[in-house]
């Protein structure tokens, strides 16, 4: 028996493969239970690295934030 306990989780990285944001990760949420993209079933990482992004939250804005400034070296 393989019950769906899957549920959908929103994390800060975009899918390597298709971009979403939208991830999905089994209920009991065991520190080792691999995360999955939720459109393209991509493997992005275990929950207990998910859960580090979830609480340092404003990393890739901070990335986004640099990326912008060197861009604009470039012009
Ligand atoms: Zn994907």
């Amino acid at each position: 028996m393989m019950p769906d306990t899957s549920e959908e989780i929103r994390l800060p990285k975009a899918c390597p493969s298709c971009g979403s944001h939208l991830y999905r990760v089994n209920q009991v949420r065991n520190p080792t239970d691999e995360v999955h993209c939720a459109s393209c079933k991509h493997y992005l990482c275990d929950y207990h690295e998910a859960v580090d992004m979830l609480e340092k939250g404003s990393g890739d804005e901070a990335e986004e934030l640099i990326e912008k400034v060197v861009n604009r070296r470039h012009h």
